[in-house]
Order: C-alpha cells, then sequence, then structure tokens
C-alpha cells in the first residue's frame, strides 16, 4: 500500500526515526533530512540510560509494541549504587529493570544507528548533510534542543573495571543535577549534568572525577571527552503552520533529570499516528505524554528546593524500597502533584526564548521571523 502523501521530517534523531519507522510500515513514503553527515553525530558513543519507570509498560515492550525493534545495545540495569553527602554508599536494587543502558552516537550498535537501519531497510529516504531551516507544508521536525536548560560533561573510556552504575546526589560536584559512572563490558561513561553554573561545567566534571577517583579504584584507558544540552519547556500547541514538533525540538523532556529519549520515541509515534489516523496531534500528545510531563516538572520544583538533607532523604528511600517503584511514585501524577503545578509553572523559566511565528504563511522551521532563517 502506498499513500500518495510523502511525509516530509526535518531532523533524523530517536524522535524523527521513530516517526519515519512507524509512518513507513504504514505504507507512507517518507524522506528525513539531517543536518549532520550521519545520525546521533551530537553524541559521542557515551552510555544513556533508557528510563523504565514512568510507565507500567517496560519500556523495550513498548518499543516492540509500537514498531520499533530492539537491534541496538538495550541492557537491563536493576542495580546500583547511590552517594549522597554524609551517607555511606547505599545500594540499591529491583526486581523490574531501573533503565536500559543505551549508547548513542554514529557507531554500529548505538540506538541512533539501530534506528537509522530499521528505517532504511524499510525504505525511508534519509538525505545526510542536508540541513532545512524552512520548509513549505506539513512536515514533522525533530530537530533537538535549541538551547541549554540542563548541560552535561563527561567522558567515555575503556576499563577493565567491573560493570557498574553509580549516581551521586551533591551540589557540590552536579549543582542541581547529579554525576554518574555507568560501565559495561569493558567501556565506560563518566559524567556530570548541571542545572546551573554552566560556564563551571569543566570544573564540576573535575570534581566529579575526584570523587569517583576517591571512592574507587579508577582504571581509564582511551578517554575522549563529551558534552551535550537539552532543553524542556510545556507549550500547549506543538503544530504550527503545519509543522508537527516532535522530541526536545517540541520541549518534550524529563524536566528532573532529563531522561529525554523515551519522550523522543513515544512523540515520534504519536505524531506518526496523526498522520495515520487524521488525528489531531495535541489531542494526543497532550493525552499521552503532558501528565508525565507535568509531574516531572513538579520534581524539578521540589528537587530544586530539597538541597543535600533532601538528597540523603531520597537516597534513603531508594535504598529501602525498591526503587523502580519509588520511582514509578514520584512520576505519577497526583492530587498533591496537580495543586503544586501552578506554582511549579509559574517558577520556571526555559531558557529557550519563544520564537514562535505570528505569520500565516510563515514557512520556517524553527521560527525566527524577524531574522535571516525567516523568508
Ligand atoms: C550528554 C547527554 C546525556 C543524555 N543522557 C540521557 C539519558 O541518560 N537518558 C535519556 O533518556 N536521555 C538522555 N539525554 C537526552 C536525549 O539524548 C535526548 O532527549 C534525545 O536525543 C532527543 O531526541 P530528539 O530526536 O528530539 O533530538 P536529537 O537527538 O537532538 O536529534 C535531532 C537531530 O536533528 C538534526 N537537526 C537539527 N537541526 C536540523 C535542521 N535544521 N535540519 C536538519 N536536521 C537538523 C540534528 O543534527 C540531530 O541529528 C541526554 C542528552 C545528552 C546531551
Amino acid at each position: 500500500m502506498t499513500h500518495k502523501e510523502t511525509v516530509h521530517i526535518i531532523g533524523a534523531g530517536p524522535a524523527s526515526l521513530a516517526a519515519a519507522i512507524v509512518l513507513r510500515r504504514h505504507g507512507f513514503a517518507v524522506k528525513v533530512f539531517e543536518a549532520a553527515p550521519d545520525v546521533g553525530h551530537r553524541l559521542s558513543g557515551d552510555f544513556q540510560g533508557l528510563e523504565n519507570w514512568s510507565s507500567e509498560t517496560d519500556v523495550t515492550e513498548q518499543l516492540r509494541d509500537i514498531g520499533i525493534g530492539i537491534n541496538f545495545l538495550c541492557m537491563p540495569y536493576h542495580e546500583g549504587t547511590l552517594y549522597a553527602p554524609g551517607l555511606d554508599p547505599v545500594e540499591v536494587s529491583s526486581d523490574r529493570p531501573i533503565f536500559y543502558l543505551v549508547r548513542r552516537g554514529s557507531m554500529p550498535g548505538t540506538l541512533d544507528w539501530g534506528l537509522k537501519e530499521q528505517a532504511l531497510s524499510l525504505g525511508v529516504e534519509i538525505s545526510f548533510n542536508h540541513r532545512l531551516d524552512s520548509f513549505k507544508g506539513r512536515a514533522i521536525v525533530g530537530t533537538g534542543p535549541k538551547g541549554a536548560d540542563a548541560v552535561a560533561v563527561g567522558i567515555t573510556f575503556n576499563t577493565e573495571m567491573k560493570d557498574m552504575a553509580a549516581v551521586v546526589l551533591d551540589d557540590g560536584i552536579a549543582p542541581k543535577g547529579y554525576a554518574y559512572l555507568l560501565i559495561k563490558q569493558g567501556y565506560g561513561t563518566m559524567a556530570t549534568v548541571l542545572y546551573r553554573n554552566f560556564k563551571k561545567a569543566d570544573d564540576y566534571f573535575e570534581k566529579t572525577l575526584g570523587f569517583f577517583s576517591e571512592k574507587m579504584d579508577l582504571h581509564m584507558e582511551n578517554r575522549r571527552k563529551f558534552g551535550g544540552y537539552g532543553n524542556f519547556f510545556l507549550r500547549d500547541s506543538q503544530v504550527r503552520n503545519g509543522k508537527i514538533y516532535v522530541g526536545e525540538a517540541a520541549g518534550f523532556q524529563d524536566c528532573l533529570w532529563g531522561f529525554g529519549m523515551r519522550y523522543a520515541i513515544l512523540s515520534g509515534y504519536i505524531a506518526a499516528r496523526s498522520f495515520i489516523e487524521g488525528d489531531d496531534y495535541d489531542t494526543l500528545w497532550q493525552r499521552e505524554l503532558r501528565p508525565g510531563l507535568e509531574a516531572s516538572l513538579v520534581n524539578r520544583f521540589l528537587f530544586e528546593r530539597i538541597g543535600h538533607a533532601g538528597y540523603r532523604y531520597l537516597t534513603r528511600c531508594f535504598g529501602r524500597g525498591n526503587p523502580s517503584r519509588v520511582l514509578k511514585r514520584l512520576y505519577r501524577p497526583s492530587l498533591f502533584k496537580n495543586l503544586l503545578l501552578p506554582i511549579a509553572s509559574a517558577g520556571y523559566e526555559s531558557r529557550v526564548r519563544d520564537l514562535s511565528c505570528s505569520r500565516n504563511d510563515c514557512t520556517c522551521v524553527w521560527c525566527r521571523c524577524g531574522t535571516r532563517a525567516c523568508p
């Protein structure tokens, strides 16, 4: 079955590629335009966590249900070590995977590479080195973050250390964020994620390195630096001048800790459904994604305020209970969160300026009316 309409997709991140795969499976012709020479170009082979707590359904099952195969490294993590200031390390473990470890970047085995292979094998056309700042007509826009509400810096390395996952909550090394060390099968990632003091990111990473060096015998060869940023914002509509925004281009991100991959893939899937079924994209994402996004915004509001005593409390909760259940509770909408939401929303300001276009005939991919990019 081939539909007449060719769907144009701008950007080839997880959000766009998920949309492309689902649309192609339903017989649409799909053309993707990617600014970089390959997928995953803004990432450097670092490990990331595909969270498994924002839904009852296991994330790998959810991916399969929506038509995304697992042809990339995707290893369940059931346990880890948590550190908070003034507290002995806390071991946590869970019957259900807390997250799945994936690798990001252009190389074989990464999530990005796997999604690209799936898309290409279905007949999706991907045009690399093809930046699109302007497009006339309907399109899906998945161009990633447009500003930094959080910044991550770190290193990847080869190692003889055993597999592990360790997370540190400490404003001295990751202001209002966290630092982590992930090791799997001789490969590792260490990073710090900051929600302020971005200019001092390198200093905070040095402190992270110092912290882990004190706690364990680090063995790291072939170190490579990486860094990146993410944005979060909530708007009522993600459809503008025929463009449907997905992933971080729509501000879809976990506001608490930056776990954006699941939102990216699900929003791509929802965008595809809006083409396939003719349903309104805004209605779909508001129903399926907004409750989780709002819960994450309230969580950030609280996390910003709890300080080191709160980090100790949270760490003890994870250690005492089942961390998967604690996380699920954190992200579940509730009356308490509903009451706090207006305060959290009023207090949150994304660093991404609203670049919305007010012209009905605008063709720009990311509206910059009045500037060069807007014709
Ligand atoms: C260091 C770091 C660590 C992270 N860790 C985690 C984690 O552990 N767990 C998690 O869930 N999330 C994590 N995230 C967030 C996650 O990576 C993102 O939320 C996710 O990649 C967003 O996907 P996306 O498809 O929206 O955008 P992206 O992955 O950013 O893809 C956008 C694509 O669009 C292309 N593009 C941009 N502009 C144009 C244009 N005008 N024309 C054509 N192409 C264009 C870009 O080149 C890019 O390939 C992390 C992010 C960073 C930076």
